[in-house]
């Protein structure tokens, strides 16, 4: 019996390209004034990079493009001041879940500025009763450890666990390696092969599982 819910917010909680234009104009503005540089491998690089950021931490997209320090630099100050001040709206099938009378935890990696300011826009704070931002800028802590602090802290047998997210190579892998069960949200069927205990298309699919 699940007694202990761990959700990722990007994609998870609520759509990223809801709030891609306006989030990522300025970004993509600074991608644009340095895409000599960085399409020079592949003249389809910069584009690839804005698909990805709408989908992972920009840190990682960095390093798996080996940015050099310039762009870096220039698009992490840019992250780390920002924040999401416009309304946000979560997934519809969400409000069903947060209802679930279920302890919920919120772990989610990013620059904690913005992150906190799309958790207030989508007024979800309440919902959880512990959030955890994983800020790979700050320190070498990972969603694996956050879920390992959360079993330590609160008592909770893996067992007793659900992941809840979107992406296999971020929550479902960290969570399936500390033995957790996991439930992969994939609206779009983009991931047929990947590891997860469950999967559906629909984030409502969650409430099966725990009936
Ligand atoms: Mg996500």
């Amino acid at each position: 019996m699940k007694t202990g819910l761990i959700f990722d917010l990007d994609n998870t909680i609520y759509p990223v390209n809801s709030i891609a234009d306006n989030l990522f104009a300025e970004l993509f503005g600074l991608l644009d004034r340095h895409a000599a540089v960085i399409n020079a491998g592949h003249s389809e690089t910069v584009n690839r990079i804005k698909e990805e950021m709408t989908r992972r931490p920009f840190q990682y997209i960095a390093d798996k493009y080996e940015l050099n320090d310039a762009i870096r630099q220039d698009m992490e100050e840019a992250l780390q001041s920002m924040t999401y001040d416009l309304p946000m709206q979560p997934f519809e099938e969400y409000h069903r879940l947060k209802d679930i009378p279920i302890e919920k935890f919120l772990v989610t990696t990013g620059y904690p500025k913005l992150q906190y300011s799309k958790i207030r826009q989508l007024d979800i704070e309440d919902d959880f009763k512990e959030i955890f931002i994983v800020d790979p800028d700050t320190g070498s802590q990972t969603k694996k450890d956050v879920f390992a602090a959360i079993i330590e802290k609160y008592g909770y047998r893996t067992e007793e666990l659900l992941v809840i997210g979107d992406d296999p190579a971020s929550e479902i892998k960290a969570a399936l390696e500390l033995r957790i069960d996991t439930f992969l949200f994939d609206p779009n069927n983009i991931y047929p092969d990947a590891d997860a205990t469950h999967r559906s298309n629909k984030l409502t699919g969650v409430l099966m599982l725990l009936s």
